[in-house]
């Protein structure tokens, strides 16, 4: 494997490998990870990675730009016609770009946010302190419910009366619920905000029909293509027509300089792979595994942040079993699962300790893995938690957790 890279640098290409035997030996559980195609890896490493292409299709800055045109144009027409989106902008990096390039487009530094605070499952680019939206943006924070440990919509109409917010932001990292398109929209309406919202982590829930759409709701959609999309790490902006203009400006010149073309490229790549009816089951699958593995939890006593899921995650609030997120996402990695420790809403551990896990479906899902294995692994957690001490017994259900991953090979011709 690598070969052209073990002939010119062979240290990076021990990293590759020991990467790939990595992904391929351990249970992926992280929410926000997925297993890209070979047709979208091979298109990220072609020679569209050499092309400067400051602009968009049509109206370049550079030369030799036919090709690359071609490839933009396609990806948002395919990002259009899959989310339903009147415009979309292929350009972003990232996520984190894409919701800059967004606020800007329609925020003055200073104006306020409002947006789901990051220890109740938001994302950092919503306005926490630390970061440039918190930074720039006079930021406010919605929480969910200490009882249903949901999103009150209420509640959150109320605080939007009282803030007045420039902007609404909805979406998360960790919110294991769908969300309520129709009552943000009245919310954001009423006190005449604009409303955002960014499914980074739903948006190939959203592509394969197993989530509501946030698209015809809002004035301005964020996303990333790597997490529940499976493309290539990126960024995606999809809006109306009346805001496009503002957009295209702020994502170039705004913030950013020549675009990714080979990302844009495999972007397009990507979409057209969601478009399948073979994506449509990819989703289905993921979310039902993710109801799988929380009943299967719920069975051995795990608590679930809101008691369960209806997306691709799940948070498990893992105090009542005498650990911290810390200590839980350690003894997984012992027994070859990988996951992050994640707060819970009104979490009184720290950011580094926790009391929460964050589970997610999308990438098992990927390797072909279904309700079965999904209690295989629910009954390897339960068994880790109880022989927390026992290094032997923990060898073994690591042992377990590669059985499972050789059953369902990954990557298996890849070149
Ligand atoms: C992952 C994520 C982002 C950031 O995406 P990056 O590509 O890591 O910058 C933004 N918003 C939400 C809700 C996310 O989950």
């Amino acid at each position: 494997m690598y070969e052209q890279v073990h002939a010119v640098d062979p240290e990076i290409a021990e990293v590759l490998d020991l990467e790939l035997a990595r992904q391929r030996s351990q249970l992926e559980m992280i929410a926000s990870e997925n297993f890209t195609s070979p047709a979208v890896m091979q298109t990220m490493g072609s020679v569209l990675t050499n092309k400067y292409a400051e602009g968009y299709p049509g109206k370049r800055y550079y030369g030799g730009c036919v090709h690359v045109d071609q490839a933009e144009t396609m990806a948002k027409k395919r990002a259009m016609a899959l989310f339903g989106a009147e415009r979309a902008n292929v350009q972003p990096h990232s996520g984190s770009t894409a919701n800059m390039t967004a606020y800007l487009s329609f925020l003055k530094p200073g104006d306020k946010i409002l947006g789901l605070s990051l220890s109740h499952g938001g994302h950092l680019t919503h306005g926490h302190p630390v970061n440039f939206s918190g930074l720039l943006f006079k930021a406010v924070h919605y929480e969910v419910d200490r009882e249903s440990e949901t999103i009150d919509y209420d509640r959150l109409r109320e605080q939007a009366r009282t803030e007045r917010p420039r902007m609404i932001v909805g979406g998360a990292s960790a919110y294991p619920r769908f969300w309520d398109f129709e009552a943000l929209r009245s919310i954001a309406d009423e006190v005449d905000a604009i409303l955002l919202f960014d499914m980074a982590h739903i948006a190939g829930l959203v592509a394969g029909g197993v989530h509501p759409n946030p698209v015809p709701f809002c004035d301005v959609v964020t996303s990333t293509t790597h997490k529940t999309l499976r493309g290539p790490r990126g960024g995606l902006i999809l809006s109306t027509k009346e805001h496009f203009k503002a957009i295209q400006k702020m994502n170039f010149p705004g913030i950013q300089g020549g675009p990714l073309m080979h990302i844009i490229a495999a972007k397009a790549v990507c979409f057209h792979e969601c478009m399948q009816d073979s994506f449509k089951e990819y989703a289905g699958k993921t979310v039902e595994n993710a109801a799988v593995l929380a009943d299967a939890l719920l069975e051995k006593g795990f608590k679930l942040v809101s008691g369960g899921t209806d997306n691709h995650l799940l948070l498990v609030n893992v105090t009542n079993k005498g650990l911290t997120g810390q200590d839980m996402e350690n003894l997984l990695d012992k027994v070859g699962i990988t996951a992050n420790k994640n707060t819970v809403p009104f979490d009184t551990q720290s950011p580094f300790v926790t009391s929460g896990v964050r589970l997610g479906t999308p990438a098992l899902t990927t390797r072909g893995m279904g309700p079965e294995q999904m209690k295989r692994i629910a009954s390897i957690m339960d068994r880790a938690v109880a022989a927390k001490d026992d290094e032997d017994a923990l060898a073994g259900l690591r042992g377990e957790s590669e059985e499972l991953c050789r059953e369902f090979p990954l990557y298996g011709n890849l070149t």
